[in-house]
């Protein structure tokens, strides 16, 4: 999967049973709005500039309660689902 270990950062303390939220599997499966780092209640979420200059949603795995909001926010996500894209 592409640029999977860039969507998640990791720590000591970061296990939880729950799993956690998918914002985007490829590229361009996200548009870079921020909803989802704008709703998440435990600023869990960074967006992170790529190498092209494109910003992506990063989950910090210890700060993340697994609320799943950030997902159901996310319109261009549920957008793509309607159309079958994934
Ligand atoms: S809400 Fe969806 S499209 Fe917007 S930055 Fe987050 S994952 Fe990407
Ligand atoms: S699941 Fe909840 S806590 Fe975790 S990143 Fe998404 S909005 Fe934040």
């Amino acid at each position: 999967m592409e640029n999977q270990d860039l969507r998640y950062i990791h720590t000591e303390k970061s296990h939880n049973p729950k799993r956690l939220p998918e914002l985007y599997d490829k590229k361009e499966h996200c548009c870079g709005c921020s909803a989802c780092y704008s709703i998440c209640p435990t600023r869990a979420i960074a967006m992170q500039l790529d190498t092209d200059g494109f910003f992506y949603p990063v989950v910090n795995a210890e700060k993340c309660i697994r609320c799943y909001r950030c997902e159901k926010v996310c319109v261009f996500k549920a957008d793509q689902k309607k159309r079958n894209y994934f």
